[in-house]
């Protein structure tokens, strides 16, 4: 994926007439027009997805929507094929005016959410464009200048945009917050606030979270008015599809199990979620010093390297992608067939966030925890969330020896080594 080439401003154009396919049958009794229809039917979907089904009517009616949809269940064309809708009713966007406002928490999201959109786009006359830090901002501020229909955009940028007069976002029509709970985990709370101050008071607001903090609840109180409340599967849930075991094993030889699972099972697309920037590193350079081509993504990574990675996970070259939490979100990958928590996440919720990658769209996944005696706190915590107990299975040859240990000190551990996390050395102990 080559998000530069991608960001480039698109201005998509109108379609002449072939009958909608029949594919796409059932999206037609939602109240999308042709030109969406078609689209749909290009991406080769059948039947809209539970959220779709709720969500599109709302929007379409110009209700606000509050939604509990984890990645996977179809959300981005839930919100995107009615705003597309919408704004096709009204008039182009010039001048720098933005009409539609996607704001998403990283990069990566807002480039995947940004392509959705030109696909559902792809026979409209409506312009979209997405922009987010880590890249030159001029060429973003040229192409801001003619208007846009759709913009995705992180907050961070979009404020910097702002700052420098190279938007406006007084006509704003559409606010759409995508993957709230992970904004407000990222800090952004107060960019957010600040983009609210710019934007008209009229105007529709959605806001989609896979988890409901009681922060995240306060800024849907602030923001949404009388909102239609949605919810794609069970709040906390993890999809039915997914299949979850946890294999036991000692901290120090987690790298040298996960090598030893890809190669006996043949596992050939494989995400694995590191807690650390520096295990992710050590973890990809181990695994391909075992010959299994890997890279990691993680904040510290260009965004050039993080794309490359990205793409490379995709078309198949790199046969195993090593992300943290942060970095591994939006990435959009079809029928993922396996994640891996090399180790737990210190937040339960992000272990539902994670497994989110696999078994999507009615697809089977394969979810697979390594665990070791110092994280028996975090998984209970994940088991509670989740309501239900994992199931252990060992690996012979990789049985733990260290069968209790104390809990891993997670205070202030960004960007700090992993204790063990595949890399070789024993665990430290107190
Ligand atoms: P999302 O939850 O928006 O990240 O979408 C998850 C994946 O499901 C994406 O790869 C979409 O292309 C795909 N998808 C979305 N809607 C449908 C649908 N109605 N039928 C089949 N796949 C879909």
């Amino acid at each position: 994926m080559r998000v530069g080439a991608r960001s480039a401003i698109s201005t998509l154009t109108p379609h002449l007439g072939t009958p909608v396919a029949s594919l796409a049958a059932d999206f037609a009794g939602l109240g999308l027009s042709e030109p969406l229809l078609k689209a749909v039917a290009a991406k080769g979907y059948r039947h809209p997805s539970p959220i779709q089904k709720q969500c599109i009517p709302a929007v379409l009616e110009g209700l606000d929507v509050l939604a509990a949809a984890q990645t996977g269940t179809g959300k981005t064309a839930g919100f995107t094929l009615p705003l597309l809708e919408r704004l096709l009713h009204g008039a182009h966007a010039r001048g720098g005016v933005v009409r539609a406002l996607v704001l998403t928490p990283t990069r990566e999201l807002a480039a995947q959410v940004a392509d959705s959109v030109r696909a559902y786009g792809r026979y409209l006359d409506l312009r979209s464009d997405v922009v987010f830090g880590g890249v030159n901002i001029r060429p973003q501020i040229e192409r801001l200048r003619r208007g846009t229909d759709v913009l995705t955009a992180t907050p961070g940028r979009l404020i910097d945009l702002q700052q420098q007069g190279a938007l406006r976002l007084d006509r704003v029509e559409i606010l759409v917050l995508d993957e709230a709970d992970r904004m407000l985990d990222m800090g952004f709370l107060r960019d957010i606030r600040r983009i609210l101050g710019l934007l008209p008071e009229k105007r529709q607001n959605l806001l989609f979270s896979a988890t409901f903090s009681p922060e995240i609840r306060r800024l849907a109180t602030g923001l949404l008015h009388q909102p239609v409340q949605l919810q794609a599967s069970p709040e906390n849930q993890t999809a039915a599809s997914v299949e979850q075991v946890l294999h036991p094993c000692d901290m120090a030889r987690k790298g040298d199990l996960l090598s030893h699972l890809i190669r006996s099972n043949d596992w050939q697309q494989v995400l694995v979620f590191s807690r650390t920037k520096h295990g992710a590193n050590r973890l990809a350079e181990r695994l391909c010093s075992d010959g299994l081509q890997a890279a990691a993504i993680h904040g510290n990574k260009s965004q050039g390297a993080r794309t490359r990675a990205l793409s490379g996970f995709k078309s198949g070259e790199l046969r195993v992608l090593v992300a943290t939490d942060i970095a591994a979100r939006g990435i959009d990958i079809q029928q993922l067939p396996h994640v891996v928590n090399l180790d737990l996440p210190n937040v339960a919720e992000d272990y539902v966030h994670r497994i989110g990658r696999t078994g999507r769209a009615g697809c089977d996944g394969h979810a697979v925890s390594l665990v070791a005696a110092e994280e028996q706190e975090l998984l209970r915590a994940i088991e509670r969330l989740i309501g239900e107990k994992l199931p252990r299975r060992e690996v012979p040859g990789f049985e733990p020896t260290v069968l209790s240990a104390p809990p891993l000190d997670l205070s202030g551990g960004r960007g700090r080594p992993p204790r063990g996390g595949g890399s070789g050395r024993p665990p430290r102990r107190r």
